[in-house]
This record gives C-alpha cells, structure tokens and sequence, in this order.
C-alpha cells in the first residue's frame, strides 16, 4: 500500500543506474585480507580499510572469540541501564591511554561518535568551523547541533582565519575547529600544527577525526598529531575500531575529561543505543595492543605505499599527491571509473570506484588501499594489472 511512493523510488532508482552512480556490492567469501575470494575466485584486495592486516589476526579473532564464549553474544542493554561490562571500562581507559588523552567513551560507531558530540558540546551561542571536506558523519553531527556554521575551504588556512574572525565578529561564545586528520578520500594530512596556530590566536578548541590514522600513522601509530607534531594540542580525537584496530566496528571519542563526561549523560547515540558487543570490546583492546607496538606492519605498509604510488605515476596515471596509504586514481568521469574498476578486477584485483555522492561530481575515483596484509607479490601483480587495465580503458 505505497500509493505511487514505490514508483517513484523505482524511478529515482533508474536515474542513479543511467548515471552510472549505482553502487554495486562485491560478495566476499573468505576473510578480509590481502587477497580475498569472490565467486570462488581470489581477487588481490586494494580497498579494505585494513591498514595493518589486524582484521582476521589470530590474536584479535582470539581475543574476540573468548570474551564471546565468557560473556555472550551482547549486552541487550544500553551502557548506563545494564549494558556496562568491564570490558567497555577497560576498552574505554587503552584508548584514552593509547591517544594520551583524560578519557574516552564508546560508541557504536565512529559515525555515532561525530553525531553525537557536536549537540551535547555546544549551544547557539557557540560556532563551529568545520573543513568542506569533512567525512559525512561530521557533517549530519554538525547539522544536528544548534551552533552556528562556518565552513572553510579543505585545508585552506587563509579561509580558516576568515572564518575563525566571522564567528568572533557574529560573537560566538566558544568556536571548535573540526576536520578530519586523513581525508578519506583523498587522503591528504590536516595541516595540524597551523591550525593548531590558529586555534591558539582565536581561541578556539580542535577536534580531528583519525578513522584513517589511528594504528597505522605516526609514533606507535598514535595519529595524525603523532605525525604532524600537534601532539597534544589537538583536544579531542573521534575514531573507528572499523579500520586499522582490528576492523570490527565502535566507535570512540577522546578528550579532556568533562567532554566525556558530559557526552556519557547527554549523548544521543550513546543514550539510546545498545553498548558495543563483549567480544568486539576485547578484539578491540588486542588490536590497541598490537598496534602500539608494530612498527614493523607499519614499515611495511610505508613501504608498500611509497612501490605503487611512485609506480603508478611512472605509468602515467593521474594521483592525488599525498603521502598516506590512500591512494586515489583519479578518473574524473563516474562511468569511466565503473570500467576501470571492472578491468582491474578482471584482471584479478579488487578496487572500488567512488562517485558522487561519495565524492564531488565529475571527481569519480578509484581509491586504492594499501595493507600490511599484502605481498611483495600482490603489489606487482596488482602494478601490471593497473598498466594493463589503464591501456584497455584508454586511461593511459
Ligand atoms: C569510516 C569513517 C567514519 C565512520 O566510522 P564507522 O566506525 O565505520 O562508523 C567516520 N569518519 C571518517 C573520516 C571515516 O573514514
């Protein structure tokens, strides 16, 4: 009993297929690793999120299997009815040691994370200045809040001083700069320290999001601030146990301690959502553990980044500059960037092409990954597949 509404989702349905917008999902049949198996077939993996190959360790699948057999499937509760186990308390104190920080609190979620924090932080009277190019969970966070709005052009420190002086002038009572620390899709670096510099000047409080940074850049892999030498003048860090920390799912937020405090009473999604699983909080915690101490995954993964990306250029493709392991080739056209994707994989690699409204219009991509989890063997193969791909599909 839809009346028409059905239709009408059929047709908008149609419109995304003709713009070659259609996200299709791949069907994965084994772990998530180097290389995975679709259809039976093993494909070399370059689009997990799966920085330091954490997502099927043994340690981390242990660790999540026996707090599953102590503890159960799930705490049926939200934290502050029932759903607070001592794993969550112990979860909550490695993160907050780890990203040296008062506290920190969990969410479901990073997406979560960045949708509470902004409302419960800040009133009307406050502003907060947020990168264009922030992930969209910042964004809605931000939308959701009753603060004023000001944006600034990604990463342009010029444009974050206009606006740092539009929120003074419109008088805001307190400002907070957000961005992310590694944009995703792009994956360039916050310029941390300037903006720092001029948080300081307007004084105004920072927050980065380090989905893309936190276990496998900087010292021990401490993030962004670690590898810009912020430290710890960033005051608040949200992130994911989805990516590099084992690549399960929660999300966190880091800070001075009556932000966690105040995001533990007034949180919305924090609130109102069931407490994160026993056996994800341990597999979690393994992974804190290993990544603080990886140096060589994360010399690998370097190492692996720095191969494909000077590779690639030699052949002639189109990067985006940066130094992360986020590697997007840049196809511009959405339809363009589908065939590329499908030649790659014909030739046995695993890529995903991005379009809108992922990125921007007319800036289709394939963003590829680079992992610890990968060979010397799949970086070359998956090189030739590229050049090969790239000649079949008119790229280069
Ligand atoms: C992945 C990602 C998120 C969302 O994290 P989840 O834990 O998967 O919800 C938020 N911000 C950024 C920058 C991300 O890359």
């Amino acid at each position: 009993m839809m009346h028409g509404l059905a239709d009408h989702l059929s047709a908008t349905l149609a419109q995304i297929r003709a713009d070659g917008l259609e996200k299709s999902e791949t069907v994965i049949g084994s772990s998530q690793s180097g290389t995975v198996t679709v259809g039976g077939r093993q494909l070399v993996n370059l689009c997990a999120n799966n920085y330091l190959g954490l997502a099927d360790h043994s340690e981390v699948v242990e660790a999540t299997i026996k707090a599953t057999e102590n503890f159960g499937s799930g705490m049926a509760s939200v934290r502050f009815i029932c759903g607070t186990h001592e794993l969550h308390k112990e979860l909550e104190n490695s993160v907050a040691r780890y990203l040296e920080k008062d506290d920190a609190i969990l969410f479901g979620s990073c997406f979560d994370a960045n949708g509470g924090i902004f409302e419960t932080i800040l009133g009307p009277e406050d502003a907060v200045i947020s990168d264009t190019l922030n992930h969209a969970s910042i964004i809605d966070g931000v939308r959701l809040s009753k603060a004023r709005r000001y944006r600034f052009q990604t990463s342009d420190m010029d444009d974050l001083r206009l606006q740092l002086q539009a929120a003074d002038d419109d008088g805001a009572r307190f400002k907070l700069i957000v961005t992310d620390g590694v944009f995703s899709m792009d994956g360039f670096i916050a310029n941390l320290p300037e903006i720092c510099n001029l948080a300081e000047q307007y004084r105004a409080a920072v927050m980065i999001d380090e989905c893309h940074a936190t276990g496998h850049l900087g010292e021990k892999g401490r993030g962004t601030p670690a590898l810009t030498g912020a430290g710890g003048r960033v005051d608040i860090i949200s992130g994911t146990f989805g990516k590099t920390l084992g690549g399960a799912m929660g999300g966190f937020i880091a800070g001075p301690q009556p932000v966690i405090d105040l995001l533990r009473q007034r949180a919305r999604p924090y609130l109102f959502s069931n407490a994160l699983p026993p056996g994800v909080a341990a597999g979690a915690i393994k992974a804190i553990e290993i990544a603080e101490k990886a140096d060589d995954l994360r010399r690998t993964l370097a190492n692996y980044t720095a191969r494909f990306r000077s590779a690639l250029t030699e052949a002639g493709f189109d990067l985006v500059p940066g130094e992360t392991p986020i590697i997007p080739l840049m196809l511009y056209d959405a339809v363009k960037a589908q065939k590329m994707a499908q030649a790659l994989r014909d030739r046995g690699v695993l890529v995903s092409a991005f379009s809108f409204p992922v990125v921007p219009r007319e800036k289709a991509r394939i963003r590829t990954q680079m992992s610890a989890a990968l060979t010397d063997e799949n970086i070359s193969f998956a090189i030739d597949a590229f050049i090969g791909a790239g000649r079949d599909v008119g790229v280069i």
